[in-house]
């Protein structure tokens, strides 16, 4: 099961390519010492769900390399469309100048999501970047005659919130270890208690819970509204903060808190977007189930932020999108009053042509239909953790989670290298294991996910 096929004819041996990638790559997200006792794994090869290491080990990819692959590695359908494009065009600047790609990709963006302004970057972070300074620079221009209301400088987020890593990503970030360190350097803004069910009280419903926070955040809101620019928030499921869920009233609620005292809501969806929810974008869920938005209060978000599977994992490419009131608060003779943002490799034909395809895939082969019976398969088949000492096991669309209870202090780190040795790329937070595959992973391959990740935990409880 762990061979691989495919040979491998050239290049460096795993030893080699580890140490020269020690001496020479700072790592993300890694303290180097730590690589004094783990080891680096070389990846050579991307094959569907797997990726194979330079000797010929497989792993599969539970967590789509960081959660940005949609429909395995190697997809040809992907691979191809980049390659037309490389022969045509491979990057030209946006300002002043545009092509085919992202004026297809942006007029897609605008029929699938609503909001017809796309912006573009290449990271997740830029994006809510992006989204907070649209957004403080809104009502700037809305109050531009009138200095004395131009207040709205603030933003608000959910505890435990991720939006990214750069200086102003983190400043509405949540994670107390990416952000203690910087703190001085951070804007300040304000944490909302978050609807994360796990959060709730004892017997208290997710729904009743959600509505408990939402009466907080109108709370909030009602007082601070004058300085407030914007709430940003991740819709339906935290994943950084370990794939905590939550219902989905807290969206409407949220929608309606919003509009009522008039501030932005931010919604980023570069992790939920893409169907990994089970529809193909995580707001959409604030129009189901009880009852619909108060009469005229649209569901849509003011801004919805987009990366991640946006190019289904080929290449980086991040999206703002907004609507057009936004927009038209920007458009006018004065210069400033225009959004002076950019970056080098803004709207790259070569990623926008990757996330056409992408967006192809989901309409020729009806994705978010498939996945529906995909999910249920794979919950089916998640009754066989019951005899792992877990709680909360939960799931909303592609994404699958549990919680170990353990004594364990290094837990996840035990977890990550017991799944790696058992062929698993598995990549725990705290306490929390979890699943987001690609779309495309079979069902022989559910099978041995499930059976990895059981002997991983059991080996690291
Ligand atoms: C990953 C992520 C980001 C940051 O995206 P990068 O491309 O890593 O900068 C922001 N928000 C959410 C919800 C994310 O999951």
């Amino acid at each position: 099961m762990r061979e691989a096929k495919t040979s491998y004819n050239s290049g460096m041996r795993n030893q080699d390519i580890i140490n020269r990638s020690l001496q020479s790559v700072w790592h993300p997200c890694t303290q180097m010492k730590r690589h004094e006792q783990f080891p680096l794994i070389p990846i050579k090869l991307g094959q569907g769900v797997w990726l194979h290491d330079a000797e010929g080990k497989r792993y599969l990819d539970a967590v789509s390399s960081w959660w940005v692959n949609l429909f395995g590695h190697n997809n040809s359908r992907i691979k191809n469309a980049i390659k037309q494009q490389l022969d045509m065009l491979e990057h030209v600047m946006l300002a002043g100048f545009t092509h085919e790609p992202v004026v297809k990709l942006s007029e897609k963006l605008a029929k699938l999501t609503g909001l017809g302004h796309a912006f573009y970057a290449s990271d997740g972070a830029s994006a809510t970047e992006i989204a907070l300074k649209m957004s403080f620079h809104y009502w700037r221009n809305l109050y531009s005659e009138t200095p004395d209301k131009a207040n709205k400088t603030k933003f608000i987020s959910l505890q435990n919130s991720y939006h990214g890593e750069t200086l102003g990503a983190l400043g509405v970030t949540d994670v107390a270890i990416f952000k203690d360190t910087y703190a001085p350097l951070l804007m300040q803004s304000a944490q909302m208690p978050s609807p994360d069910f796990r959060l709730a009280e004892v017997g208290e419903s997710a729904e009743a819970f959600a509505l408990r926070c939402a009466d907080a955040l109108e709370q909030y809101v009602s007082e601070h509204s004058h300085e407030l620019a914007a709430f940003i928030i991740e819709p339906l499921v935290q994943c950084a903060a370990g794939m905590g869920m939550y219902h989905p009233v807290y969206l409407k609620r949220a929608r309606e808190i919003c509009t009522q005292y008039e501030v932005h809501l931010i919604a980023d969806e570069i992790a939920v977007g893409f169907g990994r929810t089970g529809k193909m974008f995580a707001y959409e869920w604030a129009t189901e189930g009880n009852g619909h938005l108060t009469e005229n209060i649209k569901a849509l978000p003011d801004f919805i932020c987009l990366s991640k599977g946006i190019t289904g994992g080929y290449l980086p490419l991040s999206a703002v999108l907004t609507t057009d009131k936004i927009y038209q608060a920007f458009y006018d003779d004065s210069t400033v009053r225009g959004f002076l943002h950019s970056h080098s490799y803004t709207g790259n034909p070569l990623a926008c042509s990757a996330a056409l395809a992408t967006l192809a895939i989901f309409e020729e082969d009806h994705i978010i239909e498939q996945n529906k019976i995909l999910s249920a398969n794979i919950v089916e088949k998640l009754s066989a953790l019951n005899e792992l000492p877990h709680v909360h096991l939960r799931h909303q669309g592609m994404i699958f989670a549990f919680d170990v209870q353990t004594k364990n202090t290094k837990f996840a780190r035990d977890c990550y290298v017991s799944a790696l040795n058992n062929g698993l790329l598995l990549r725990p937070i705290g306490n929390t294991v979890y699943w987001m595959p690609p779309y495309t992973i079979s069902e022989a391959e559910v099978d041995f996910l499930v059976q990895a990740t059981l002997k991983a935990v059991h080996a690291s409880v």
